[in-house]
């Protein structure tokens, strides 16, 4: 079993509950089983075989935002997201995955994405209007990914971004496949097979810098293509549109032409933060925007919040992950914010929908929606 490899995590972490104040899951469902310490004890009978996965732990274990806001709490390192994906990837081995997970594997083998989107004619549409050739050879390989591609408002602002500063961009012919949300679930093989044939795809392409929307995509282009053998060209840099939109601000290849007066907050994803220590990119890119007054979140940077969308819980259990998102409503609410800018579709997606359920007068966009309204 793959747990195995967490074997000193599991014992270290089922007597602990020292992280338990800042579990997304644990405190919105109040379940001793949902903290990394009640996970740990449900894995250590796994591991002594004195239990086997049935349909409470499995439940338990898909419970969780691999958020990772545990692992930075921990002054011991261990990792429970890393034991929860590896718990997760035994689950799909032992044949017992739930229906709601077996459906989003389904959508993705059949649609190309977890959203089922079959119908690309609004897509369709963007593309014929802002691109006029896809998949020629450029010095930018735009990847969208599957989140923002099933949200064309997101990828027709960052377009719109490469069209006015005039770079030379391609994107991909073929639909943008998401690896990271396989890897996330269990799904090993299939993020394996998929993240190979888009690194074949990518290397073909022979650009100079691919740049991604998706900050998930990000994560898995920087840590899950490398452990499932996808290789990528080393010579192709990989950046994220925060650092790439950064970069053009800096060499003075982009500015803003309009104000934007109100008041803007930034919710770090998981993704992009906690994991890859993105932080000051997307803050300096909203605050080079005249007019903003930038209010920083009280739990910040690697100690941001959740927004709940990850690790597959706004598609297994979108009812925990809509609390997650109400946090941030209210966090940003606190601090008087009017605008909630965040850097992952998957968070936009997540943020937004609980804009709308609660009626909020807080408006949520992806950075490069923000950006596109002060050209
Ligand atoms: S991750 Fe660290 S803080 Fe959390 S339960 Fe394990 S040992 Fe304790
Ligand atoms: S990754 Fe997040 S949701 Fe999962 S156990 Fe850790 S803090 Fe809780």
């Amino acid at each position: 079993m793959l747990i195995e490899k967490y074997r000193k995590t599991i014992e270290a972490c089922r007597f602990c509950p020292m992280c338990k104040v800042v579990c997304t899951v644990g405190n919105i469902t109040k379940n001793e089983a949902n903290y990394p310490r009640g996970k740990a004890l449900i894995l250590f009978t796994i591991l002594k075989k004195m239990r086997e996965f049935d349909e409470d732990i499995v439940e338990r274990i898909y419970q969780c935002a691999i958020c990772g806001l545990c692992k930075d709490w921990c002054i011991s390192d261990y990792d429970i997201p890393e034991l929860i994906m590896a718990a997760r990837a035994d689950i799909v081995n032992s044949g017992k995955i739930p229906s709601r997970v077996l459906k989003i594997y389904e959508n993705i083998r059949k649609t190309e994405n977890p959203y089922a989107m079959v119908n690309d004619e609004k897509i369709s549409a963007v593309l014929d209007k802002e691109i006029r050739e896809t998949g020629k050879r450029a010095k930018i390989l735009y990847f969208i990914g599957d989140t923002a591609f099933s949200h064309p408002e997101i990828f027709e602002a960052t377009i719109k971004i490469f069209n006015y500063t005039g770079i030379d961009f391609t994107i991909l012919p073929k639909k943008n496949r998401g690896v990271e949300l396989l890897y996330q679930l269990g799904f090993r093989k299939e993020a394996k097979r998929l993240a190979k044939e888009n690194a074949e795809v990518i290397n073909e392409a022979d650009a100079e810098v691919l740049v991604t929307s998706d900050a998930d995509e990000y994560l898995a282009f920087k840590r899950e293509y490398p452990r499932l053998g996808a290789s990528l060209n080393p010579d192709i840099k990989i950046m994220h549109i925060t650092e790439y939109i950064n970069l053009l601000l800096q060499k003075n290849k982009l500015s803003f032409s309009r104000k934007i007066n109100k008041s803007v907050t930034y919710h770090d994803p998981s993704s992009l933060g906690r994991y890859l220590g993105i932080h000051e990119p997307p803050r300096e890119v909203i605050k080079a925007i005249p007019g903003i007054e930038f209010k920083g979140m009280k739990w910040n940077r690697s100690r941001a919040r959740s927004c709940g969308a990850s690790g597959g819980l706004l598609f297994t259990n979108p009812e925990i992950a809509a609390k997650a998102a109400e946090n941030i409503i209210d966090e940003a609410t606190e601090i008087g914010a009017e605008i909630v800018v965040t850097a992952s579709p998957l968070c936009r997606q997540s943020v937004g929908d609980c804009k709308k359920l609660r009626n909020s007068s807080i408006e949520v966009y992806d950075i490069a929606e923000l950006i596109v309204k002060a050209f």
